[in-house]
């Protein structure tokens, strides 16, 4: 069976291809030559990962999934949320962001925040959601260097470091990303 995986994100690719079972082969944009930007205008991420696998279901006829994943802050009222990439602005910076999102915080005390990844897939015609969270705190300086995004300033609950001072490994066990995937990959598996 084929699946395309809707990312450009090749680290995403490789990490999932390695996950799900060998009976899958598993397609990248590039392997179907869709070389457009896949609309990303629904304003939750649960609506843009439906979106963006059942645009790659109608226009190029695969089966799909598709992922999207956002920062929610409970005293901002879930922002940055879908939003996250931009939250500073069109050029997308992730300095910027989480310079901005810092500045928000300034004296706020409550910094409780989650990560949420929503999976999007499309198969046999049927549209399914997988969700993985992570609860953590925003810490009030950047610490770490590894990982991206907003990765510095989270903590996840329970642990002392960030997201960037975690290994690569640790973080996808315990982070949205991974909680996500498991699911599509033990679904898929069933
Ligand atoms: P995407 O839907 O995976 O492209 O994620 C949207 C935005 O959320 C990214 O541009 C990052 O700013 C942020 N983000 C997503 N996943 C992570 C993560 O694991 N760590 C830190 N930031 C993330």
């Amino acid at each position: 069976m084929e699946l395309v995986f809707a990312t450009n994100n090749l680290n995403k690719l490789k990490e999932v291809q390695a996950l799900i079972p060998i009976h899958i082969k598993l397609l990248s944009l590039k392997d179907i030559e869709c070389f457009e930007d896949i609309p990303e205008s629904e304003d939750t991420i649960e609506g843009n990962a439906k979106l963006k696998a059942e645009y790659i279901k109608t226009n190029y006829g695969f089966d799909c999934f598709a992922d999207d994943t956002g920062l929610e802050v409970d005293t901002l009222n879930g922002a940055p949320g879908v939003y996250s990439a931009r939250y500073a602005g069109a050029q997308r910076n992730a300095e910027d962001n989480m310079n901005k999102l810092l500045v928000d915080l300034i004296n706020k005390e409550n910094r409780n925040a989650q990560f949420k990844t929503v999976i999007a897939l499309h198969l046999n015609n049927k549209l399914q959601t997988f969700t993985g969270i992570c609860e953590g705190t925003i810490t009030k300086t950047k610490h770490g260097e590894n990982g991206f995004g907003y990765d510095p300033i989270f903590k996840p609950n329970n642990y002392k470091a960030t997201f960037a001072e975690m290994e690569l490994s640790l973080k996808n066990s315990i982070g949205h990303r991974g909680k996500a995937v498991k699911q599509l990959v033990d679904f898929l598996n069933s």
